[in-house]
C-alpha cells in the first residue's frame, strides 16, 4: 500500500495544521510507504527533510519558479502530475489550508489525478480493495481504490523518537513532471487578487445589558428576521444569468443579480455539464461541506476558478468581485476570475436552529448550565477550539476558522474570549450577545450585546 500524503509548510514554517492530521493517519496505516509531496520554494528541502524522520521515507519537493503564484485550480493541476508519476493507492491531503482556508485543492486534485474521494474525513474505518471512512458531515462513505481522503483535524502528529532516521527528499521541476508552463502558478491560475485591505468586518458597538434583560433582547433580535448583512450593500449595477446552487446562496445573489435560477446540488457531472450547455456568467455555491467539495470538483473539470468563503459580492454589470477574508481572517481580499462563469462559495448558514450557544473554555466548570440554557431556549451548541482542544467538547462543535461557519439569527457566545480565528466562523451571525466577566475580552468588540459577569450567574 502506497500513500502519498500532501503536505504544505504554513506561514511560521511549521506543517498546516490539517496535513499534520493527514500525516499521522498515513503513519497509522499497518505495512504502508508513505511518501511526502509538497510544492514550494528550495527551502521546503529542509523542513520536508524533518518531517521523514516521523516514518516517510521519502518527500519530494515540487520546485520551480514557473510554480509560484499558484491558486487552487494551479497547485492541483500540479500535485496531479506529480500523483501520476507516483501512482499511489491512497493520496491523504489536510482538510484545508490556513493560508488558503479554501478547502478546494483536494477534491480538484482528485479530479485531475483521476482518483475517487471523500472530503472531511473524521476516521478511516477500513482500507482494502476499497476505503471507507466516517465524515463530519455526511455520514460513512466507502470508494474503490485509487481515493483521496481530505483529512478532518482528528489526531496529534507524533513526535520524533530518539532513534529515528532521516529520509531523502528529491526535488522535481516542472520538465520532471512534464508540466504545461501555461497551467502552472500565477499563469495558470484563474482567480486573480486585485486588492486587500484590513478585515474589520464582523466589528459591533456593543451594549451593556443586565441579566434580567437577555431574555427580551433574544426574543427582539429574533423577531428581527435575520436581516441580512449583505442585503444592505445591494450594487448599483446588475450582473445577467447568475445560477445558484441550492438555495443558500440566494441573498448573496440578489446583491448582484436579478436574474437568478436555481440548480438542485446534485453530482459534479451533472452540475459541470449544466453549466457548460446553459453559459451562466456566475455560479454560487453554499459553504457546507458538499457544496464545497462539488463546486472544486466543477472548478477543476471545467478549467474554472473558484473563490471560496466570500463574504460580499459585487458587480459593475461585467464582472463578479468577489470579497473573502485572508490570513486566518486578518485581512480581506477582493478577487476576480479570468475564467467564465466567475465562481464562487458564499458564507452561508450551516445551523438547524435560530439560536446558537457557544460554550467557550470560560465555560468548562458549567457546561450542564450552559446547555440547560440552550434547551431551554431551543438553541445548538457550540464550541471554541480550546474547549475541543481540552476535551471539553467535540470538534464537529468548533466554531472558526478550523472549524465550522455558522451565522445563525442569534448567537450567544459564553465564556469566549473572542479570538480573530474564532470571529471568523461566526461573524456573520444577525445578533451576537457575549457573556463575559472581563470587559476587555475581545469578544464584546464583535457583539451587539454585553453582559459583563460571571456566566454562572447570568444563566442560572
Ligand atoms: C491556526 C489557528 C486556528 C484556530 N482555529 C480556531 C477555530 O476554528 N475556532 C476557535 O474557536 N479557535 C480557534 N483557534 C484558537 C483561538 O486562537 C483561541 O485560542 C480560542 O478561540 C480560545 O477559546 P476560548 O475563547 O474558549 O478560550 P479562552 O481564550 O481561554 O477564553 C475563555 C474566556 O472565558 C471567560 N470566562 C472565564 N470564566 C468565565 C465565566 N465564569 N463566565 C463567563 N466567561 C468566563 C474568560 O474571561 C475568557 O475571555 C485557532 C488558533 C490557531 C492558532
Amino acid at each position: 500500500m502506497k500513500i502519498l500524503v500532501c503536505i504544505r509548510q504554513g506561514l511560521d514554517g511549521e506543517i498546516n495544521p490539517f496535513d499534520a492530521c493527514a500525516y499521522e493517519e498515513a503513519l497509522k496505516v499497518k505495512n504502508a510507504e508513505v511518501i511526502l509531496l509538497s510544492m514550494g520554494p528550495q527551502s521546503a528541502k529542509d523542513f520536508l527533510l524533518r518531517l521523514t524522520r516521523l516514518g516517510a521515507k521519502k518527500a519530494i519537493l515540487l520546485s520551480d519558479k514557473v510554480f509560484a503564484g499558484a491558486d487552487t485550480l494551479a497547485t492541483a493541476y500540479t500535485l496531479s502530475l506529480a500523483v501520476k508519476k507516483i501512482n499511489p493507492d491512497l493520496v491523504f491531503c489536510g482538510r484545508q489550508t490556513l493560508v488558503g482556508d479554501t478547502a478546494q485543492t483536494g477534491p480538484m486534485l482528485s479530479v485531475l489525478a483521476q482518483t475517487q474521494l471523500i472530503t472531511n474525513v473524521m476516521s478511516i474505518d477500513e482500507i482494502g480493495e476499497t476505503v471507507t471512512c466516517t465524515t463530519r458531515d455526511n455520514g460513512i462513505q466507502t470508494v474503490t481504490l485509487p481515493a483521496l481522503l481530505t483529512i478532518e483535524r482528528i489526531n496529534n502528529l507524533r513526535l520524533p523518537s530518539i532513534m529515528s532516521k532521516l529520509g531523502e527528499v528529491e526535488v522535481w521541476s516542472a520538465e520532471d513532471i512534464g508540466a504545461d508552463k501555461e497551467k502552472c502558478g500565477l499563469a495558470g491560475s484563474p482567480t486573480r487578487v486585485v486588492k486587500t485591505f484590513q478585515n474589520e468586518s464582523g466589528k459591533r458597538k456593543c451594549k451593556f445589558i443586565t441579566d434580567n434583560e437577555l431574555p427580551q433582547v433574544i426574543s427582539e433580535a429574533l423577531k428581527k428576521q435575520n436581516e441580512d448583512i449583505v442585503k444592505t450593500q445591494l450594487s448599483s449595477q446588475k450582473l445577467s444569468k447568475v445560477f445558484i446552487v441550492g438555495e443558500g446562496p440566494r441573498p448573496f445573489a440578489e446583491t448582484v443579480s436579478d436574474d437568478i435560477t436555481i440548480l438542485p446540488l446534485t453530482n459534479a457531472e451533472d452540475l459541470a455539464q449544466k453549466i457548460t450547455e446553459l453559459k451562466p456568467n456566475a455560479v454560487l455555491w453554499g459553504s457546507d461541506s458538499l457544496s464545497k467539495k462539488v463546486s472544486a470538483q466543477v472548478g477543476a473539470m471545467l478549467g474554472l476558478g473558484l473563490c471560496a468563503d466570500c463574504t460580499l459580492l459585487e458587480t459593475d454589470g461585467e464582472e463578479l468581485y468577489m470579497y473573502r477574508p485572508a490570513l486566518s481572517g486578518s485581512v480581506i481580499a477582493k478577487i476576480v476570475s479570468c475564467t467564465k462563469p466567475a465562481m464562487a462559495t458564499v458564507r452561508t448558514t450551516q445551523n438547524a436552529s435560530d439560536v446558537v450557544v457557544a460554550a467557550g473554555y470560560g465555560a468548562r466548570d458549567f457546561l450542564d448550565l450552559v446547555k440547560a440554557f440552550a434547551d431551554k431556549i431551543g438553541a445548538d451548541m457550540a464550541t471554541t477550539r480550546k474547549a475541543v482542544d481540552n476535551d471539553i467538547l467535540p470538534y464537529n462543535m468548533q466554531v472558526g476558522l478550523t472549524g465550522k461557519t455558522v451565522s445563525p439569527p442569534v448567537y450567544i457566545a459564553v465564556g469566549v474570549s473572542g479570538a480573530v480565528h474564532h470571529i471568523a466562523g461566526m461573524q456573520r451571525a444577525g445578533t451576537v450577545i457575549a457573556i463575559n466577566p472581563d470587559k476587555d475580552a475581545p469578544i464584546f468588540d464583535y457583539a451587539d450585546y454585553g453582559i459583563l459577569g460571571d456566566a454562572r450567574e447570568v444563566l442560572k
